[in-house]
């Protein structure tokens, strides 16, 4: 039995960082998408942002040209003014110059509005644009970090199970059955030292007949609380 258990503890060691380690590399993924969202969003909000003063942007650039069109008009006005001989010529002149003035003053108005709505923009869509580039780079970091961490685990349960299956093949069939079932339904954990009475996984008392019992090491017993396979921890012939 005891050897059997040597044997476990073993398997135990490699098969939780395994467990750990599995675990750690299925978040990865989405922890990747997790980033790519995030920045789609980030990404999303600035653009929008960047529209809105594109189109502002735009508005304002007709005004100012109908303006300098204007402008052109009235100054032919002007001269036609000084220059026309008749009534009607000068009439319809003074009537130019007046609409244009009229235009000049609106156009003036809405580019005053423009010019308040896009000072106003600004500052944000350059703080969003500082916020999606931090989280751009941010992410780049920690992707890369991601990387690094994979290969790191690659390589660990690479070394870790190379003997595995020579340590598993050399515990009783029923009993790797049993150890294996039960980690795979507990966190990765089929087996548990029990420290002081209590079982060192779910730290429920064992009874005290049943610790007796365990510290004479000659049969298969399990915790009465989370059915993990237990062995005393403090057995020195087990870590020998
Ligand atoms: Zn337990």
């Amino acid at each position: 039995m005891l050897e059997q258990m040597r044997l476990l503890i073993k398997l135990q060691a490699v098969d939780k960082t395994v467990f750990l380690l599995e675990k750690e590399m299925e978040e990865i993924p989405r922890k990747l998408e997790k980033f790519a969202q995030e920045e789609k969003e980030a990404g999303m909000e600035f653009e929008k942002l960047s529209t809105d003063l594109a189109r502002l942007k735009g508005q304002r650039k007709t005004l100012e040209d109908e303006t300098e069109t204007v402008k052109l008009r009235m100054r032919k006005a002007e001269s036609k003014l000084m220059s026309s001989t008749n009534q009607r010529e000068h009439r319809a002149a003074g009537a130019e110059l007046d609409e244009g003035r009229d235009i000049i003053k609106s156009n003036e108005d809405i580019i005053l509005e423009i010019m308040e709505k896009q000072e106003a923009l600004e500052p944000k869509a350059a703080a969003l644009e500082a916020a999606f580039n931090a989280r751009r780079s941010a992410h780049a970091a920690a992707g890369e970090e991601l990387a690094r961490r994979q290969e790191e685990a690659l390589k660990i349960l690479r070394e870790i199970t190379s003997n595995r299956a020579e340590t598993e093949s050399l515990v009783d069939q029923v009993l790797i059955r049993e150890y294996n079932f039960i980690r795979s339904r507990r966190q990765g954990v089929g087996i548990s030292p029990v420290s002081k009475g209590n079982c060192g996984v779910c730290h429920m008392q064992i009874p005290p007949q049943q610790f007796n019992e365990l510290l004479r090491g000659d049969k298969l017993m399990h915790c009465p609380s989370c059915k993990r396979i237990i062995y005393w921890a403090d057995n020195e012939s087990l870590h020998a």
